[in-house]
């Protein structure tokens, strides 16, 4: 055995320890804290992110837009959104960019940078050593269902229906709410899904 490959099964080992035995608490992602204003979206604590994921904001921004197919722009720590978004999209496409460009998929820890090889990406961990090719899923909404029955969900009502129910949209889904004008954001909880279409109605807690 070769002094690298001692090296690389030690390594290996620290990344099979259970999670309480290795250093640092599993990461935490934040909520994200959006404010709609006008037409625009203000993503308070988009620098805690960055620092959170160590990225350049650029990069990470550059990314919510374009999986988001809005326009925005950084303001100081904030970024801004030239779209009314809600918190479930902005939140499933963090945990996508996460996913992705930040956690090591062997120990889970976001302590990790980025370096070229050739034209791949490879995500190095610092905490554990471990490599792996960054693969940018095709469509990142794929990513497991973006509506839950049962689940609650702060939602814009975009417009109306034909009997007069509101409808808010989340990813494909639209989803119709009875009782709702439009232009108003409510919190609501899934009754129904089938397809892209979903019902739920308001909730007031
Ligand atoms: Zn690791």
């Amino acid at each position: 055995m070769t002094e690298y490959d001692y090296e690389a099964l030690l390594k290996k080992a620290k990344c099979n320890l259970p999670e309480h035995v290795s250093d640092g608490e599993r990461f935490q992602m934040p909520e994200p804290d959006l404010f709609i204003e006008g037409k625009t979206t203000v993503f308070r604590n988009f620098g805690e992110y960055a620092d959170a994921f160590r990225r350049e904001p650029e990069a990470i921004l550059a990314y919510l837009l374009r999986e988001l197919g809005t326009a925005g722009n950084l303001d100081g720590k904030r970024a801004v959104f030239k779209s009314r978004l809600v918190n479930e999209q902005v939140k499933s496409r963090l945990k996508a960019y996460f996913n992705t460009f930040v956690v090591c998929s062997e120990c889970g820890k976001p302590d990790s940078r980025l370096v070229k090889d050739g034209r791949v990406l490879i995500l190095e961990c610092e905490a554990c050593g471990a490599h792996r090719p960054v693969k940018v899923p095709r469509v990142i909404t794929e990513v497991g269902p973006a509506l839950v029955i049962g689940n609650t969900y702060e939602v814009l009502i975009q417009d109306l229906g034909r009997k007069g129910d509101g409808i808010a949209k989340i990813d494909k889904y639209a989803i119709f709410v009875p009782g709702t004008t439009k232009g108003t954001v409510v919190k609501i909880k899934i009754d129904n899904i089938s397809g892209s279409v979903a019902f739920g109605h308001v909730v007031t807690e």
